[in-house]
């Protein structure tokens, strides 16, 4: 675990968070600066700096980030009603912490095209 990776910290409790869901793949969070009524974060236990780091051996990973990002919307209560599962990879993207997650964002409608 690099030391210095904020999220890696706080899956190690080392920093508080908000913790919604924990199992032995991925932890979710609430985010910090919420941009919708939900806002959650799914973070995979592994360190993987991006998706664009992503192996094959993280197949079954990846899916269950998404999965749970699923089970976390219908628990909120969003998922009827409909909501985002996004990804920001690098600086064009917006990727602003270096540890594969995905935000789960619902509760209001969402603007197409993104900022
Ligand atoms: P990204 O910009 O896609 O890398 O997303 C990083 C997210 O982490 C942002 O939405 C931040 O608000 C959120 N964040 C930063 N620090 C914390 C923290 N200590 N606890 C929870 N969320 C955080
Ligand atoms: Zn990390």
């Amino acid at each position: 675990m690099p030391s210095d990776c904020l999220f890696c910290r706080i899956i190690a409790g080392e920093l508080q968070a908000a913790q919604v869901y924990s199992d032995d793949s991925v932890v979710a969070i609430r985010d910090i600066a919420p941009q919708a009524p939900t806002h959650i974060l799914l973070l995979s236990r592994k360190h993987i700096a991006s998706v664009s780091e992503v192996g094959a051996k993280d197949r079954d990973l990846i899916g269950k980030v998404f999965a749970v990002g699923a089970e976390l919307a219908k628990r909120e209560g969003i998922a009827t009603d409909g909501y985002r599962l996004v990804v920001n990879i690098g600086r064009n993207g917006g990727q602003t912490v270096d540890h594969l997650h995905v935000h789960l964002l619902g509760g209001r409608p969402m603007a197409w095209p993104p900022g």
